[in-house]
């Protein structure tokens, strides 16, 4: 794990800088992290992990890593990557609910980002590490306060996960981009009527625009959607991931699951922070 990178203490009030000491990383005020062996760091507090569930289960952190690599979320990777390849060499890009690691490692390849992973959840770090040593990979509750110093990064992502206003205007730099992304309303709507009989979703782009208005400027919003014809398998893996827990009335309807044509279809909003207003 890289030594330079701006991480904060996340011990309750402190927030001091932290820094590397062999293997682990130490505030100045004494609080100390371990390095894991697999190389993340946890940085989880017991207070923010008490009132929680522990995270993604792992079936469900695996289920998406077996979608990813047989092309579930590509179109969207290559979007992202291809709107975020001008960025400066180093800038630091900070994904909030990381999970399997495949989307930011994703996004990073090939281009001069430097990429972080915040995750609730030790098994989605670990699975992670394991996979992209190269990165760096966080536990931390992306819901309170980010292990990240003020105005210290460049972008941060958020790909169907985690959002956090407040701590992302707070961590940014002045230049900064935030980007979230959201199903769109016919994600995945050929499965949902199949399984739950149920037709296109709400508008969740709307909401999360209204969330960050305070705070940030839409800067653009960009539709991504393809159709891919999935099989049973990938079909099963996919509500593993996504909707988790279908009832007992859709057993027989999934049961009945074969390859079906399935429309992935995300909305990615570009967000800058608002100007300060100086006090
Ligand atoms: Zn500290």
């Amino acid at each position: 794990m890289r030594a330079d990178l701006p991480l904060a203490c996340s011990v309750r009030a402190c927030g001091a800088a932290l820094t590397l000491r062999e293997r682990s990383f130490a505030c100045s005020k004494g609080h100390s992290f371990d390095l894991a062996r697999s190389g993340y760091l946890n940085l989880l507090q017991p207070q923010d992990r008490r009132s929680l569930a522990a995270g993604d289960p792992q079936a469900a952190i695996e289920a998406r890593a077996r979608l990813f690599a047989a092309g579930v979320g590509q179109e969207l990777v290559h979007a992202l990557r291809t709107r975020l390849a001008g960025r400066a060499a180093g800038s630091l890009a900070v994904e909030l609910g990381s999970g399997s690691g495949d989307v930011l490692a994703g996004v990073c390849a090939g281009n001069a980002l430097v990429p972080i992973g915040i995750d609730l959840s030790a098994a989605a770090a670990e699975h992670a590490a394991k996979r992209f040593p190269a990165l760096t990979w966080l536990v931390a509750n992306a819901d309170r306060r980010l292990p990240l110093l003020d105005s210290s990064v460049d972008l941060v992502l958020s790909v169907n996960g985690r959002r956090n206003p407040e701590e992302c205007a707070r961590v940014l730099r002045p230049q900064g981009e935030l980007v979230v992304v959201v199903p769109a309303p016919d994600d995945l709507l050929e499965l949902r009527q199949a399984v739950q009989g149920t037709g296109a979703s709400k508008d969740r782009a709307l909401g999360v625009v209204g969330e960050h208005r305070t705070r940030f400027e839409l800067r653009a919003r960009v539709q991504v959607r393809v159709q891919q014809r999935l099989e049973r398998a990938a079909l099963l893996d996919l509500l593993a991931g996504t909707y988790r827990g279908e009832r007992h009335s859709q057993a027989e309807r999934v049961a009945a699951l074969d390859t079906l044509l399935v429309t992935q279809a995300s909305e990615l909003l570009f967000f800058t922070p608002a100007p300060r207003r100086t006090a």
